[in-house]
């Protein structure tokens, strides 16, 4: 089933006709080429399952990953003044901010929302590419602070998931602004006494990275992710040479010392908590997602009822002895 499913239909649809494929049905992995299945890579958290290839997760299927049972409340966001330079490029900005609410059905750049992982309670902000190039705009600096300020009042921690192209050009320097103002709302949480973790996804480029998203008590990327201030393509063409290979990944930049961690996007959710509640000075995480309910206590066997190989086995002896002493 897996060679029809697999190879021989996705040839046998390129050979006649694209559009007998729904573009929601299958994926193509940008890095191997390799066809998904929709479902199946939603279920591996958007990775490819041939090569690992971590691809773009909206903030929302990532938080509902994450949360205990996928349950979660948004953080409200205050309202930036709209559009307050009347910007207009080839479009006018409310016209952008439109369009990519609709693509998008998020509000803007950033969702903030509090909830448990493993029985810990935390407060995250999760920034979304598809969303304008994930730039930071007014709205992107007040979530970051609605996120700390709620974390400081509630006493959690604050993770912060960052990917984003820059600043908010429609913004201006209002954008730019929001580069001081985050690096404040994290300092409270750092006077506060709370740990502050910054997971950086791909792409994490530009002001971001040179505020709240370097600013981690412990900083954490995912494999593959490009981060930077300034992209590779433009400082090559700065100082005119070559540069390595992977300059600027998440690997090449643990190597050099800018990355505590570099964490597969499945084994993040475990990662998180231990570190969290090490932090935090709590004891080891609950296993798996929510915990089972309590386990009803079970009538000591009787001698006919035992199996029939622990009967004989040593492991049966105590079984009587322990239920005489209750
Ligand atoms: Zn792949």
């Amino acid at each position: 089933m897996n060679w029809i499913t697999n190879y021989v239909r996705p040839r046998i649809n390129s050979l006649f006709s694209r559009r007998e494929v729904p573009e929601n049905l299958w994926s193509k992995c940008p890095e191997c080429g390799t066809m998904l299945f929709h479902r199946e890579l939603t279920e591996n958290l958007n990775v490819c399952t041939n090569c690992d290839h971590h691809m773009a997760i909206t903030p929302r299927d990532r938080l509902t990953a994450l949360f205990d049972g996928g349950v979660f409340t948004e953080v409200k966001v205050p309202e930036p003044i709209a559009d307050p330079l009347q910007f207009r490029d080839q479009k006018r900005y409310p016209e952008r901010m439109k369009a990519a609410q609709k693509s998008t059905g998020e509000k803007e750049a950033m969702l903030v929302a509090e909830g448990e992982i493993a029985r810990t309670p935390v407060v995250i902000a999760a920034q979304d590419f598809s969303f304008m190039g994930g730039s930071m705009g007014m709205y992107v600096g007040n979530a970051i602070i609605a996120a700390a300020e709620r974390a400081v009042k509630r006493k959690r921690p604050l993770i912060l998931f960052s990917a984003a192209g820059g600043a908010r050009m429609q913004e201006g320097i209002l954008s730019l602004m929001q580069m001081p103002r985050t690096t404040v709302a994290v300092e409270m949480l750092k006077e506060a006494g709370l740990p502050y973790v910054v997971v950086l996804t791909h792409p994490t480029t530009g002001g971001v990275t040179a505020s709240y998203a370097m600013l981690g008590d412990v900083q954490i990327a995912e494999p593959g992710a490009l981060i930077c201030f300034a992209g590779p393509r433009v400082i090559e063409q700065t100082i005119r040479e070559k540069l390595p290979e992977g300059f600027q990944r998440a690997e090449y930049l643990l190597e050099h010392g800018m990355l505590d961690r570099v964490t597969h996007r499945k084994k993040l959710r475990e990662e998180l908590v231990s570190l969290l509640r090490m932090m935090t000075g709590q004891p080891a995480p609950v296993a798996g997602d929510l915990p089972a309910p309590a386990p009803t206590p079970q009538p000591p066997l009787q001698p006919s009822e035992a199996p029939a190989g622990a009967a004989t086995g040593d492991k049966a002896a105590p079984r009587p002895a322990s239920a005489d002493a209750s």
